[in-house]
């Protein structure tokens, strides 16, 4: 199968340079990169550093120039892991979770004024799905859904050339069956009824009955030897990832569903996992389309797709 056209349209735009970023718990990383999906330069900021948004503006000033390196990018985009404002552009939520102690109320518009262009926000699962479905697992397909299972769970939707961000981690009816058994665990989100990403994120691993480690790379490693706690824990993740994506096929019943973030590291031994669950759910038929089974497939990315992703939405939001 060949590019999808939503690929070969953007390929064929005249080359230029975007500036691109994602913030995140530990991390605040920013880069310049081609249109072509290439990353030409990149630094990485601890994100604990910053102790207030004017001193996060200067910095990231400072280091857009050096990254530029005498170039002009006319505009950029950065990934932030919270939902978006549509009308004002911001971070809808003043602290989003894991970022920083201050508070994010008018930050990009701030960013945009001192480093005189206009750098967009985006949901980091939105820049993920995008940065997949041009340059990684999904550019040749027209219809591509990203499940990152990281810290927590983004789920970004990208139909056409369109990326839209969701809330399908914070679903809580997935978990039926476990509201029954009482374990109701609550969410970063407010939610109390058991959102899916309190089982399936890499943060859920550890929580797990099952789980005798710290940490979902431990988890991962012992899953990787064979271990049967840590099978258990990720058989349980990987329910809920499957019961997602049977509620996602309502959406766009051929799309591709690429698994990205630090879960997915654990690489094929872990989808074959998922598309067991997949094939148990579609037994039991209590999916749509049982004839339809989803077709799931690793990230390719796993470490830029996000920075790739706002530059390509940074360019649509511009109008070039
Ligand atoms: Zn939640």
């Amino acid at each position: 199968m060949g590019i999808s056209a939503r690929v070969s349209k953007y390929m064929s735009r005249p080359e230029q340079l975007i500036i691109t970023g994602a913030f995140g718990g530990t991390h605040i990383r920013l880069a310049v990169m081609s249109n072509k999906g290439r990353i030409i330069s990149k630094v990485d900021l601890p994100t604990k550093s910053f102790s207030s948004q004017d001193q996060l503006v200067t910095t990231l000033d400072v280091e857009m120039r050096k990254l530029e390196g005498g170039k002009d990018a006319r505009f950029g985009g950065i990934g932030v892991p919270c939902p978006i404002n549509e009308e004002t552009g911001e971070p809808a939520v003043p602290h989003p979770a894991n970022i920083t102690k201050f508070g994010f109320q008018g930050f990009f518009s701030a960013l945009s004024d001192r480093v005189g262009k206009r750098i967009f926000a985006y949901n980091d699962a939105q820049t993920d799905a995008m940065g997949e479905a041009m340059f990684g697992a999904g550019r040749r397909h027209q219809n591509v859904i990203f499940h990152g299972l990281g810290t927590g769970y983004g789920v970004g939707i990208v139909i056409g050339n369109i990326a839209i961000a969701t809330e399908f981690g914070h679903a809580p009816a997935v978990n039926a069956g476990v509201d029954e058994a009482g374990d109701k665990r609550p969410c970063g989100c407010g939610s109390r009824w058991g959102c899916a990403e309190q089982y399936a994120s890499g943060s859920a691993f550890p929580r797990s009955l099952a789980s005798d480690w710290r940490t979902a790379e431990e988890v991962g490693k012992a899953f990787l030897a064979g271990n049967h706690n840590a099978e258990t824990v990720v058989r349980e993740a990987m329910n809920y990832l499957a019961y997602n994506i049977a509620i996602a096929k309502l959406i766009t019943p051929g799309a591709l569903h690429v698994i990205g973030g630090g879960v997915s590291l654990i690489g094929e031994p872990l989808m074959a996992v998922l598309r067991e669950q997949l094939a148990a759910l579609h037994n039991k038929a209590l999916v749509a389309w049982p004839d339809i089974v989803p077709e799931v497939a690793l990230s390719e990315l796993p470490h830029d797709a996000g920075l790739l992703g706002a530059g390509v939405l940074a360019e649509q939001s511009a109008g070039i």
